[in-house]
């Protein structure tokens, strides 16, 4: 099996085996782009050397060996010969791209004597600078050593000689890189002077970083499997830090952020490597290159051009110039934030990149989930002084705790306190607290620092390089002004505007993005399930609709019986003593009732909705504490004692499993009427104004078709006596049912019968399926995920192999007898992506969910219909 691939021949090896990195290295390699040459070691090879660490010994190193002499060659440039050095990098490579998780060491190739032949025919402060970063590096990679210690004794150098290190003479390098060394020996380690054996040292290390914990946590963070490995990568290395001349920058072809066509990125000059998402020098914008370096600016921008034709995607492209020649190091499809992922794809689809469909498919519905999230409340943001201003690295707004560590962060979120992680920069180790935070603020870095990419990457709101901030790690204190901020002070972040504010600040959610509309315009046409929305109240309805619903799958009519006055219409009618109290309790809570359809009735118009009659039990709306009852009784004008004793006979032991539903329906048919009257009172009223109205009305909790028989005989009486009374002709109404039991999917052929649409409950069909209390079932499910006995919430995500083999039968059972049944879903998993694509598969007409879950529920049934 091959092991090594130069970048001239890896070209469609792929990721798995090459790695990202070094697949692109490659691909670029073949369309002719100024790449520094080099060669892969496979993923395999280091999941090999997992396994086994024999393997590099005794079949790897062969393999390197004979893959250095042919670099050698076509470089020109050799390890061994004093002249024309050949100094590479050693990169790491998986997959995926994990920025940042695993590592680099650059500069390899150098020791105590290669280093002066390389000053001879460069200069002094470069060689030496080169070699110190090595030696930096290699001591982190390869033997664990805190990367500060080496900066420490540089700087201790700095000052001991009042002169910065381009100014050092030959000796006085030797003396820094000796402490250097010593620094090695105080670990009990030595830096090794061949560079062959460097090579093979760093290859292990960077084998071997892929189990290190904080690529672990990146891994399970996004759902990358353990088994991958990463490649190696070994290239020649280009100097960015050789002069004014040279730099090196990261730019992404399109503004991560916005998605806006313009290349976004930084660059700093005479810098090598990291520098520029390291924080540590702040870097110019891409646009200063121009002015700076002109020819290769624009050899860049063709490039940035070339590369996105060829990967039809936006790219995150790293290059380094040395000394006016422009280098690609890296390309890779950026990460970008929700609202630059839509735009993106659009834009793609007008340039004429890609298609609809590709459009529709490289969004996840989560995405949108995240463009649909919270902002401060603009009048709050008018009357709230701003602390400071840094970079708006990642949209939406939160509020929380200022904690100092990652440590701290995940203490806090634990207890369930909402932390804003406040750091000078992040950097890999974090990335722990950092999934914990609501927010996370540096004082130092970039667009594209660690922290901005984590957090985009994340959908967490980020401001970054926020540099009025003076941020004291040890002191756990922010210095702004003349403001000081300890751990423990509340924090409001801006993401968008990137601004922050003391203490805490409403939020709203954002008005709909116009390019999500497209987006979901296009999902619209190629759906075969539509979406609805679960709403119950005027504005509820009027935002379901807002986010693009078809309709009303679900309009629960509970609160029509809450608030004060309609709450004490019910309690009379519960506990009515005569006919007399009965009617006027049912006359009153019918005027209310009739309002709230006609208010409904009226936003919805000819779109389908539809309404469920009285589901929860009895119970809900009696008073239970003896003040609520003594005053109950002053109202009712009658004896506290005798309503307590009234409200104890109603009282169920399992209320969710009692009289509720349909039951009560049947025991008090006067309720159902009542509804329905109203109902149909208000669609008259309507159709006088023109709006002609087709009513859905859904009968809840039915397990026995002579349930539905006897509701449906009584009010189908109800609704000819109201035709009769206004003397008008029959109005067309659907009566339907609720499938939310076991039994019910079991006998759905029956039902279907009878019933003019279907609906599952899957919130009622799954408590009832498992004998889940869903109402309990918080209090063991994250035990049991713990314990691996079940994965997901079956109220998140539909049980496919328990629940949704129920609703599959069902539907069968169901089209059986009526082929052109509708057939929804009302519940939250109507809203799950991964349930809708199993709802699509079996014939499901419709799904409804909650309003703000509707976007990406269109996304999700568009992509089932892909
Ligand atoms: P990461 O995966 O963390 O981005 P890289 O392997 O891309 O790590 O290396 C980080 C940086 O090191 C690159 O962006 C580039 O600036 C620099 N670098 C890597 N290889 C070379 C090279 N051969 N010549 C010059 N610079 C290099
Ligand atoms: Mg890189
Ligand atoms: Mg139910």
């Amino acid at each position: 099996k091959k092991m090594i691939y130069a970048f001239t021949e890896g070209k469609g090896q792929g990721k798995e085996l090459l790695g990202g990195k070094g697949a692109n290295l490659a691909e670029m390699t073949s369309l002719n782009l100024p790449v520094p040459q080099g060669f892969t070691i496979t993923t395999e090879c280091c999941m090999n050397y997992l396994a086994d660490e024999q393997f590099f010994e005794n079949e790897l190193k062969t393999e390197i060996l004979k893959a250095v002499k042919t670099l050698e060659q076509e470089t020109a440039k050799s390890f061994t010969a004093s002249t024309n050095l050949l100094l590479v990098s050693v990169r790491s490579g998986a997959a995926f791209s994990m920025p940042g998780m695993m590592d680099t060491i650059l500069n390899l190739g150098l020791n105590d004597e290669r280093v002066q032949v390389f000053a001879k025919v460069t200069n002094l402060a470069f060689a030496y600078d080169c070699y110190r970063r090595l030696l930096q590096m290699y001591g982190d990679v390869v033997y664990g050593i805190p990367k500060d210690k080496f900066n420490q004794q540089l700087t201790a150098q700095e000052k001991k000689l009042s002169k910065t290190a381009i100014d050092f003479n030959q000796d006085e390098h030797i003396e820094v890189i000796k402490s250097y060394q010593d620094i090695y020996r105080n670990h009990h380690v030595s830096f090794p002077q061949d560079p062959i054996e460097q090579l093979f040292e760093a290859t292990q290390a960077v084998f071997k970083s892929w189990l290190n914990p904080r690529a672990d946590v990146y891994r399970k963070l996004n759902d990358i499997p353990d088994n991958l490995g990463t490649a190696v990568n070994i290239q020649a290395m280009v100097f960015g830090n050789s002069g004014d001349k040279s730099g090196t920058g990261v730019v992404f072809t399109r503004n991560p952020s916005t998605g806006e066509k313009q290349l976004f990125g930084e660059f700093l000059l005479n810098a090598q490597g990291e520098d520029v998402v390291a924080g540590i020098r702040t870097p110019l914008p891409i646009d200063a290159l121009a002015e700076q370096l002109p020819e290769a600016y624009q050899a860049f921008v063709q490039y940035a051009e070339q590369l996105e034709q060829y990967y039809l995607d936006m790219q995150d492209i790293e290059f380094t110039i040395e000394q006016g020649r422009l280098f690609i190091l890296q390309t890779r499809n950026g990460k970008r934030t929700a609202k630059a992922a839509v735009q993106i794809v659009l834009d793609l689809v007008s340039e004429g990149m890609i298609s609809k469909e590709e459009a529709l498919l490289r969004i996840t519905p989560s995405l949108i989930e995240q463009l649909i999230h919270p902002v401060f409340e603009t009048q709050a943001l008018k009357e709230t002084p701003i602390l400071a201003e840094g970079l708006p690295a990642s949209p939406g707004a939160a509020t929380g705790t200022i904690v100092f560590t990652a440590e701290k962060a995940k203490g806090l979120a634990n207890q369930g306190i909402n932390v804003i992680l406040v750091r000078q920069e992040t950097s890999p180790e974090d990335i722990e607290g950092m999934i914990v935070s609501e927010a996370i603020v540096t004082s130092r870095g970039g667009m594209t620092s660690h922290a901005a990419v984590v957090a985009r990457g994340m959908g967490t709101c980020c401001v970054a390089g926020c540099e009025a901030l003076i941020v004291n790690e040890d002191l756990k204190e922010i210095q702004c002004g003349d403001i000081t901020l300890t751990e423990g002070d509340i924090l409001s972040v801006d993401g968008s505007s990137g601004r922050l504010y003391v203490g805490e600040l409403p939020t709203v959610f954002e008005e709909n993005n116009q390019s999500l509309q497209q987006l979901l315009t296009w999902a619209d046409e190629v759906a075969h399930l539509k979406v609805r929305g679960n709403a119950e109240t005027p504005q509820e309805l009027a935002i379901a609709l807002d986010f693009g619903a078809t309709g009303i799958g679900l309009a629960r009519t509970e609160h029509m019986f809450f608030g004060e006055e309609r709450l004490l219409e019910m309690r009379r009618l519960i506990l009515s003593q005569d006919d007399n109290e009965i009617e006027t309790a049912l006359s009153r809570l019918l005027q209310f009732q009739q309002a709230d359809f006609y208010q409904m009735f009226k936003i919805i118009q000819d779109k389908p909705m539809v309404v469920r009659l009285l589901d929860p039990p009895m119970h809900e709306f009696l008073p239970h504490s003896p003040g609520e009852i003594k005053s109950l009784s002053q109202q009712l004008k009658r004896h506290p004692e005798e309503v307590a004793q009234h409200i104890a006979h109603l009282q169920e032991t399992n209320p969710m499993l009692g009289h509720r539903g349909c039951r009560l329906g049947i025991t008090q048919p006067l309720i159902y009427q009542m509804q329905v009257t109203a109902l149909f009172n208000s669609v008259l009223q309507l159709s006088q104004e023109g709006i002609i109205i087709q009513p859905e009305i859904m009968i809840p909790l039915i397990s026995e078709k002579a349930e539905l028989l006897e509701i449906k005989t009584f009010l189908t009486a109800t609704i000819d006596q109201i035709f009769e009374t206004h003397q008008i002709d029959p109005i067309p109404y659907e009566l339907g049912t609720m499938i939310e039991l076991p039994r019910a999917c079991l006998i759905a052929d029956q039902l279907a019968n009878e019933a003019d649409f279907f609906s599952f409950g899957t919130n009622d069909l799954t408590q009832m399926t498992y004998g889940f209390s869903r109402d309990d079932i918080g209090k063991f499910i994250t035990s049991y995920q713990e314990k691996h006995i079940m994965t997901s919430d079956p109220f998140q995500t539909l049980d496919q192999e328990g629940v949704g083999q129920l609703i599959k039968l069902a539907v069968k059972k169901a089209r059986s007898i009526k082929p052109d049944l509708t057939i929804g879903v009302c519940g939250e998993v109507g809203g799950d992506p991964h349930s809708i694509n199993f709802f699509h598969q079996i014939g499901i007409d419709y799904v409804s969910c909650s309003a703000y879950r509707i976007p990406a529920a269109r996304l999700a049934v568009a992509q089932a219909s892909l």
